[in-house]
């Protein structure tokens, strides 16, 4: 079986192009991370899953990864461009905390989210205020691009080329959505630094050439990818929002600060929004759907990864409850053939150990412990998916008809099978996954698992008596507390706790 070669869409030329690393021994790769005033939502949370498919592909496919996700804890404004709060100073102001501490929360959480979503660690995750030194020289170096005005020091989007290339917007059509600073030269002309107004009572500003002060929000990750990536690298993320001022504004700094039209990452890649049909996330906004929304309502984290994977990155996303039931029933499907076909195997202990499971940094498109042709086709087929801009709802079917071929040799399709999951994220036996913890169960749910398993016994003594009228009173008892009783349920689950 040959490979095939990857191929992601690049934003900067609106196309499909093959992927072909700068350097072959260090693929580098930055995501742009979360503003930590508050917790993520679930549409920031597909950010970083598609980020991590990208990783596990690249990593499958045999390139060493370097891979940066930041963490904004400074300076990013209720806009995106220079209007609004300090998003960070106005969630420590309204909390009465320190902004620190709000900031080591959140980003806590932050990771644990990632945790949750079996997101692979990335090689660092820099923080804004470590890198405070590194942006004023940044800024300094920039200066002949930069003008001054009392509220700080604005980039002028004239002195770079093509300005605005990657948003592929006309310019008049941006204008009206950036907010206007008086004294601007252009409305898209941005903040490097901003200077603290007389009064301003702000807990986090250093001193600067222009004053005291606060970074611009667009500064962090020309300044961090640089210094942990170099002046160019291979893939720059994030969300579709992004594409339209804050890559462009990364663009333009990278490009004044060498002096030349590179635009710094030589792919930009985006996913598109998740969205809830009661209108656009929002973190500002109060009320925003969170993982552990979903997790109280009784879903496994994995249900919403496998949502994720159910979509191509770069089309919308509606989130909705059917939704996540469909995925979480698909991902238990998944896993209860999965453990079918161990069990089948029972002889093959080693595959049941955790420890013996090959990391995905040893596996490759072609494994080499696969002679069946039917099964080598299926992760051809896979591999053809992934390699297709990340065409992870193409992928799944492979997985799943593999798993589905009659007549084939078990071990062959489990080999198969714990390749494709790892490229997924879905490593069911590193995590110790069990049928039951996909059971949907909210987090409020009073009744316990026996007392559920008492009633449903007496229920199934009821109806072998023929006692109809007892067994249907039981029934609504147990709807009564929020149970509701499955029969002939076709994953044998006899009930679940409806949220
Ligand atoms: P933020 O914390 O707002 O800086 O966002 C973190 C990441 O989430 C960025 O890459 C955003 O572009 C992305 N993002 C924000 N909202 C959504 C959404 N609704 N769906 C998908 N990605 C989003
Ligand atoms: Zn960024």
């Amino acid at each position: 079986m040959t490979a095939t070669p990857l191929t992601l869409y690049n934003s900067l030329s609106r196309s499909l192009e093959t992927f072909t690393p700068l350097d072959p021994d260090n693929v580098r790769v930055y995501s742009c991370g979360p503003t930590v005033y508050n917790y993520a939502h679930i549409g920031n949370l597909r950010a970083y899953v598609f980020t991590d498919t990208l990783s596990r592909v690249l990593t499958w496919k045999g390139y060493n990864l370097t891979h940066i996700i930041n963490i904004t804890d400074v300076g990013h404004l209720t806009s995106d461009a220079d209007a609004g709060d300090d998003k960070m100073e106005a969630a420590a102001r309204a909390r009465s905390m320190s902004i620190w501490d709000i900031a080591a929360h959140y980003t806590a959480a932050f990771k644990q989210n990632l945790k949750d979503l079996n997101i692979r660690e990335p090689s660092r995750f820099p923080l804004a205020t470590d890198h405070i030194q590194d942006m004023i020289e940044f800024g300094v170096k920039i200066g002949a691009h930069c003008y001054e005005l009392e509220s700080g020091l604005y980039f002028d989007t004239s002195t770079v080329p093509d300005y605005g290339r990657l948003a592929g917007t006309r310019e008049d059509d941006r204008e009206g959505r950036i907010d206007p600073v008086a004294g601007k030269r252009h409305p898209q002309d941005f903040a490097i630094w901003r200077k603290s107004e007389p009064g301003e009572n702000r807990q986090m500003e250093w001193d600067s050439p222009w004053g005291r002060g606060a970074p611009g929000w667009h500064l962090e990750c020309s300044v961090m990818s640089q210094k942990y990536l170099g002046a160019n690298f291979d893939i720059h993320t994030g969300g579709i929002d992004h594409r339209e001022i804050h890559h462009p504004n990364e663009i333009a700094q990278n490009q004044a600060h060498c002096e030349c039209a590179d635009t710094g990452a030589a792919f930009w890649m985006h996913n598109n929004f998740l969205v809830e049909r009661s209108g656009k996330m929002s973190k500002s906004g109060g009320g925003f759907t969170t993982l552990q929304t979903l997790v109280d309502a009784g879903f496994h984290p994995l249900a919403y990864r496998m949502m994720c994977l159910q979509a191509h990155y770069r089309s919308e996303l509606e989130f909705s409850w059917e939704n996540l039931i469909a995925s979480q029933t698909r991902l238990k499907r998944l896993l209860m053939t999965f453990d079918e076909l161990h069990g089948q195997l029972s002889s093959h202990t080693t595959l049941l150990n955790a420890n013996s499971l090959p990391a995905l940094e040893t596996l490759a498109p072609q494994n080499a412990e696969l002679t069946n042709p039917s099964v080598i086709n299926k992760l051809a087929e896979f591999d053809a998916a992934m390699s297709d801009d990340l065409n992870t709802a193409k992928a799944l079917v492979a997985l799943e008809q593999m798993l589905g071929l009659k007549k084939t040799d078990v071990a062959q399709k489990l080999s198969a099978a714990e390749d494709m999951l790892a490229v997924l994220g879905l490593e069911f036996h590193l995590l110790g996954l069990q049928r039951t913890d996909l059971r949907i169960r909210p987090t409020t749910a009073t009744i316990s698992e026996n007392e559920i398993q008492v009633r449903l016994t007496e229920r199934r003594e009821a109806r072998s008596a023929k006692d109809f009228a007892r067994s249907d009173s039981i029934r609504d008892e147990l709807a009564s507390l929020g149970v509701e009783v499955m029969d002939g349920d076709p994953l044998g689950w006899d009930w679940r706790i409806s949220f």
